[in-house]
């Protein structure tokens, strides 16, 4: 059954198609600007009119979607870049909502603080002195859940089909829905990124958003790497509050905990494969030390073996080209 690519082909399990692909954007202030990411090869900070031709070229490959994230033009401790009505992300999902060949995606809207918070962290922070002369913080929770319920809000008035919460606040999910219903939007989906774990992997992307925390780091809000069973009391939890798809993060080191959630949870689902994956692999292609094309699709079919529907990933438009 395997001496042909046409046999193998006709017994193939699990197949991969460009409409399962979301290829991430990384708006930025400006006009005409493209700056490559360092340690991202192939992937930009793109302003508004740049970021509508790279949608064009993602439409006419038949991308299933994009993922937006923002680069504001300055930054608070409120994060007021992520909610303002002319943030950067709002101003782009206008713009791509605009543009009639753009139809075919899904725009979905990354929904957190941390590129927009001057210390970088997903939400809000407290400090407290204490008596050993340190100075100690916390990422509140529930203060952080109303600038991420705004958030969301006015993102889905600018034209998100999808927003999608990264944060990993307790309770942001309901606090969204309710907001959103509120406020009209009914038929505004949440992909909920329900189990995000504290990565390594996420290296490259915090260059990418500028989005590096400048004390401490996520560990107290993402997940722990070594635990599976929690996941499926944060996705559980998160779809109890009213989330209707998950988002698994990263993919490549979690394919088990994916096929855990496959195996438990019956919604849509889908794996961001995360930017050092990302970059690990473009490092390799670089040096020759792996083939470029089955690298790729090879990384990208385990993913939608291991049970996710879509897939996030900075591979999407080439992947799409060789498909
Ligand atoms: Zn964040």
């Amino acid at each position: 059954m395997r001496r042909t690519e046409a046999l193998r082909g006709l017994v193939r399990e699990t197949r991969l198609e460009p409409g399962a692909l979301i290829y991430p954007l990384f708006l930025c202030p400006g006009e005409g600007v493209r700056k490559e990411i360092g340690s991202m090869p192939g992937v930009f900070n793109l302003s508004v009119d740049e970021a509508v031709k790279e949608a064009e070229s993602c439409a006419e490959l038949g991308l299933g979607g994009l993922l937006l994230f923002g680069l504001p033009s300055e930054k608070d401790e409120q994060a007021t870049g992520a909610w303002a009505d002319d943030g950067i992300v709002q101003q782009g999902l206008r713009a791509l909502k605009a543009n009639r060949r753009l139809d075919g995606l899904v725009t979905i809207a990354d929904v957190c603080l941390c590129e927009y918070t001057s210390h970088g962290h997903c939400g809000i922070v407290a400090r407290s002195p204490r008596d050993d002369g340190h100075e100690h913080f916390t990422v509140e929770n529930d203060s952080s859940v109303k600038l991420l319920a705004k958030t969301a809000v006015s993102l889905a008035k600018a034209g998100a089909d999808v927003v999608a919460p990264s944060d990993m606040m307790d309770g942001r999910v309901q606090a969204m829905r309710t907001a959103l219903d509120g406020a009209g939007l009914q038929e505004t989906p949440i992909l909920s990124y329900a189990a995000k774990f504290a990565s390594a992997f996420y290296g490259p992307f915090r260059e990418a958003a500028d989005s590096a925390p400048q004390f401490g780091d996520r560990r107290s809000y993402q997940m722990d790497g070594a635990n599976a069973r929690e996941a499926m009391r944060e996705i559980e939890l998160d779809l109890a509050e009213g989330a209707d798809m998950i988002l698994m993060k990263p993919a490549m080191p979690y394919l088990d905990v994916i096929r855990a959630a496959r195996e438990r949870f019956d919604v849509p689902m889908g794996a961001y494969q995360v930017s050092g994956e990302y970059s690990m692999l473009y490092a390799a292609f670089q040096r020759g030390w792996l083939e470029r094309e089955r690298a790729m699709l090879e990384s990208l079919i385990a993913i939608r073996r291991a049970g996710a529907e879509f897939i996030v990933t900075y591979f999407a438009k080439d992947a799409a080209r060789v498909l």
